[in-house]
């Protein structure tokens, strides 16, 4: 305890969030989103994975903008998910139709080694491994935890690194 100030519970690091984007100014859109995510309560960002292109799966649109952070955070995976869902909404995030494009999206793709699978929530995320734009970026994160095989099978997928990891600074 620190002059008063009362000690939350630890933060569990290992949460890892994919953030997409392939509407209006992306790459603007993911580095205020890491900015937001970054002051949620008890959450740090601790680490941000190269910027990425990559052609929409399944749909139509504009190319995305994608990437990967590692967090640490004392909320629970509910309500980091419901506090990503109002930064999704705060960037005009609207659902009209499955895989619609869209300004944001943040899905949660690790959450500690926590197994979850209710209506809302399911982790880890069910697509995860069919997606070069989740994986690539993960791998730049965590290459001990993306085997080769994995992301073999998303080769056949059009994604391309931007920029470095140093294309979002002070979250
Ligand atoms: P998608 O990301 O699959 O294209 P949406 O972003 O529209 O689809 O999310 C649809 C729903 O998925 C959300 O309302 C949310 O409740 C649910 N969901 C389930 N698991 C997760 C997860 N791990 N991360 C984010 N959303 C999730
Ligand atoms: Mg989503």
């Amino acid at each position: 305890m620190l002059l008063g100030v009362p000690e939350g519970p630890p933060a569990l690091s290992g949460v890892f969030v994919g953030l997409g984007a392939n509407l209006g100014d992306r790459e603007a859109t993911l580095r205020s989103a890491l900015h937001a995510i970054g002051q949620l309560p008890g959450t740090r960002v601790e680490r941000v994975s190269p910027l990425y292109g990559s052609a929409p799966v399944d749909a139509g649109g504009p190319d995305y903008r994608n990437a990967v952070a590692e967090l640490a955070t004392t909320l629970t995976p509910q309500a980091l998910l419901q506090a990503l869902q109002i930064i999704e909404q705060s960037a005009g995030r609207e659902r009209p139709y499955r895989n619609a494009p869209r300004t944001l999206d943040l899905d949660i793709l690790w959450f500690g080694d926590q197994v979850i699978d209710t209506p809302e929530l399911v982790v880890p995320h069910p697509r995860m491994m069919e997606r070069a734009f989740v994986l690539r970026p993960l791998a730049d994160l965590v290459p001990q935890r993306v085997d080769a095989s994995a992301l073999s099978k998303v080769a056949d997928q059009s994604i391309e690194p931007l920029q470095g990891p140093g294309w979002v600074a002070g979250v």
